[in-house]
């Protein structure tokens, strides 16, 4: 089919809730094709979930071996690949154990849900969430989201929820009542303009939660499976979270999601407490496992580290220069570019010249390109980033 037709058939067919900028036909590595044989350098990575870059060899066969042999079965039956995938988590973590479902927002349902089974006994319920935050777009996890655009509309919320501050602990300690069953927080918010969390205020959290019996939870979604330069966010801060999210990167490209629980909370669901048809089948886990595998074996958690801050320094360098950038700012792979005014015109420009990024909370540059990126590929985005401010200087 050709562009024009594909779009059209979209239109007719597909519900609006994205507006797609181009049609993609094929992808390797930090590369993308659209459908006229134009070339991408994709520094956006399917909104950070190809961890390993698009169909790394190893997932590819990952994929295609377990696909010949086992798809699905449901989780009224035991396979191997789940318990091996909540092996290599839990070993990763805090050493507990893990729930699987299929994306993000379903996650973090899971992270509520234990949250509110285990205060269920002691009358908590609330969850206090940070304004500014992404949680997900199902019923609870927009109300979780502490940012009225995303609930506009789907009133009345679900109860329960409370907002705070990010990196306010005073505001969060504010937020607590004898209610409260847990804190939920990103390590570094991501859709909210890739704003990393001060060790000071994680830090002041986990004393909070201990001394008030609340849980802590990481929305790890975007920010785990290696982006930040660690395994897990929150490993950035030294501290240990009783439960955390996972999706988007967990199986660079084949949806799966995953509650990783502490040892305390690892026997809160019980048999019939919480489910999922599709969670941790055999294929998911099989890509998930192959993506930790990769992970380690090309030494990606180091890479993320050294050219996530090979494009942050670039990426500073071209900021000092106008006096339109705020600044540049992240963790590992996961990389903002802040301006004073809207993002789009540069994420458009971009676009033109060949390298997908996105803009985030309307002034915010987002790059979050696959963990193993090059030097060369950062220094290519960043010479085409330098490039696009100077030719959009005058005009912003
Ligand atoms: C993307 C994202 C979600 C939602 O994930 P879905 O797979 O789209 O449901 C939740 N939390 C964070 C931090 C995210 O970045």
């Amino acid at each position: 089919m050709k562009t024009e037709e594909i779009i059209e058939l979209n239109k007719k067919y597909v519900m609006s809730t994205y507006a797609p900028g181009l049609v993609l036909v094929k992808g390797r590595g930090s590369k993308v094709w659209d459908a006229d044989g134009r070339e991408y350098l994709d520094f956006l990575a399917g909104i950070a979930v190809l961890s390993v870059g698009h169909c790394h060899p190893a997932v590819v066969k990952a994929i295609q071996e377990q696909s010949a042999k086992l798809i699905h079965v449901s989780n009224l039956y035991y396979t191997e690949n789940q318990p091996r995938l909540a092996q290599a988590l839990s070993e990763r973590s805090m050493g507990g154990k893990c729930f699987f479902c299929n994306s993000g927002a379903e996650a973090n349902e899971g992270l509520i849900k234990l949250a509110r089974l285990w205060g269920s006994t002691q009358g908590k319920y609330e969850v206090i969430t940070m304004k500014n935050s992404f949680h997900g777009r199902t019923l609870a996890t927009l109300t979780a989201t502490g940012q009225e655009k995303v609930q506009k509309g789907f009133h009345p919320l679900p109860e329960g929820f409370k907002y705070a501050e990010f990196n306010n602990l005073d505001s969060c300690r504010a937020a607590v009542t004898e209610k409260t069953a847990a804190i939920l927080v990103e390590a570094i918010q991501g859709e909210g303009g890739i704003i990393p969390a001060d060790p000071a205020f994680i830090k002041g959290l986990r004393t909070l939660c201990d001394e008030k019996n609340i849980l802590l939870f990481f929305d790890e979604v975007q920010t785990g499976v290696g982006r930040t330069g660690k395994w897990f966010g929150f490993q950035n801060y030294d501290i240990q979270p009783d439960a955390f999210s996972l999706a988007k990167g967990l199986g660079s490209g084949i949806s799966i999601g995953a509650v990783v629980a502490a040892p305390k909370l690892s026997d809160v669901f019980q048999t019939g407490s919480h489910g999922s048809t599709f969670g941790g089948t055999p294929l998911a886990c099989a890509a998930a496992l192959a993506v930790i595998e990769t992970i380690e074996k090309e030494n990606l958690l180091g890479n993320a580290h050294k050219t996530g801050a090979l494009l942050l320094q670039n990426l500073q360098e071209t900021a000092a220069k106008y006096d339109w950038i705020e600044c540049a700012r992240g963790c590992g792979l996961m990389v903002g570019l802040v301006l004073k005014d809207s993002a789009a015109p540069l994420q458009k420009r971009l676009q033109e010249k060949g390298l997908l990024t996105l803009a985030t909370a309307v002034r915010v540059l987002r790059m979050l390109p696959p963990l193993n990126i090059t030097a060369a590929d950062v220094e290519k985005a960043a010479a085409l980033i330098a490039e696009a401010c100077e030719e959009l200087n005058p005009k912003i």
